[in-house]
């Protein structure tokens, strides 16, 4: 078995409330065992680059409460072709890096995967993206965060219905997940949800939010997800105004729900996770994730973990609908 001395740990994909927590657990957990951490800035980029920073305790000092990650994050589309993937190997062999820490979502997983595959390269993710859908985890590392802009941003909106008796249409990020989407509606009240994945259902949509009139409600929300990019919530109202004559206003929240202080529930969570993901490289493990299973910080291998978790979360969806009648 490798003797590990020198870990490195980058974050990729999109950054996420709480990746600060987990660069600084995985830091001090390391030093707290003898080992050297470096830090590698901007993703898989910055490690085909040979952007390694050597860190110390004193590196990841007064970050925890800071959104987005210290060490940057990027796409890099090379690091889809195996050659390139021999050349990042090839580079951390050189930079004697025994072990790496991902943080991000299921793309930067299949990338560390492939790294471990072809080239066995010990490697741990942590799950870090708003939009909790990586399969083999009950959470990823920002959601929560991400929750509460979302719904602190709808209760505003709320005012301004309510004061307009206007219908709103307010679309939160979620890359075709109804995760964010179905808990933004049940903390919100909202009227309806829509789901990326499914035609938009116009007459159900219509019905409650004329079923609410019809009781003296004078707004209502309706809550959509992202599809593949921004923009579905038009599409929603253009059919709201064509099938039914209703008019509603769009408010697409965009990247606010990505960034700001990380949540209590995201600094701990994060902090376990990456505590976690030392001590399990340290007791041999060599392709593993940390997951969140059952409220409890675990590890299972990485291959669980590759997929995007494609839930439904009917049970919510009745919240929502019976909650605000
Ligand atoms: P996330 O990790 O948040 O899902 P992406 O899907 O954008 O974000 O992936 C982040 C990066 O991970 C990509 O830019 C690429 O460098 C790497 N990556 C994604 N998928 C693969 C893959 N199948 N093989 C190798 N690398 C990948």
């Amino acid at each position: 078995m490798t003797q590990i001395k020198n870990i490195g740990i980058l974050c990729s994909g999109g950054d996420s409330p709480g990746m600060n927590c987990a660069i600084r657990a995985v830091v001090r957990t390391a030093i707290n065992n003898g080992l050297q951490p470096y830090g590698i800035v901007r993703g898989y980029q910055g490690l085909l680059e040979g952007n390694f920073i050597p860190m110390n305790a004193s590196s990841v000092g007064n970050i925890l409460q800071h959104g987005g990650t210290i060490l940057q994050t990027s796409r890099c589309k090379e690091f889809h072709e195996p050659d390139i993937r021999k050349e990042a190997a090839h580079i951390l062999r050189r930079k004697k890096i025994d072990a790496l820490v991902v943080i991000g979502g299921d793309g930067s997983f299949n990338g560390a995967w492939a790294l471990h595959e072809e080239h066995k390269v010990i490697v741990a993710g942590i799950p870090g993206t708003i939009d909790n859908d990586i399969s083999g985890t009950d959470y990823t590392i920002g959601f929560d965060t991400a929750v509460q802009t979302a719904v602190d941003a709808v209760d505003k909106i709320r005012d301004t219905a309510h004061s307009h008796a206007r219908t709103f249409i307010v679309e939160v990020m979620g890359r075709r997940s109804p995760a964010i989407a179905l808990h933004v509606g049940v903390c919100t009240g909202a009227e309806n949800v829509i789901y990326p994945k499914d035609e938009i259902d116009f007459d159900s949509i219509a019905s409650d939010i004329k079923r609410g009139m019809s009781r003296g409600k004078n707004s209502s929300i309706i809550i959509c997800a992202e599809g593949n990019k921004p923009g579905l919530a038009y599409e929603a109202q253009k059919g709201l105004k064509e099938k039914f004559g209703i008019d509603a206003h769009v408010c697409i929240l965009g990247h606010i729900q990505r960034g700001g202080n990380p949540s209590a529930i995201d600094r701990f969570i994060a902090s376990k996770m990456g505590y976690r993901a030392v001590s399990e490289i340290l007791a041999g493990k060599q392709a593993f994730v940390t997951a969140y299973i059952k409220g409890e910080v675990t590890s299972v291998p990485l291959q669980e973990c590759l997929k995007k978790k494609d839930e439904y979360l009917p049970q919510n969806m009745e919240l929502v609908k019976t909650l605000s009648i």
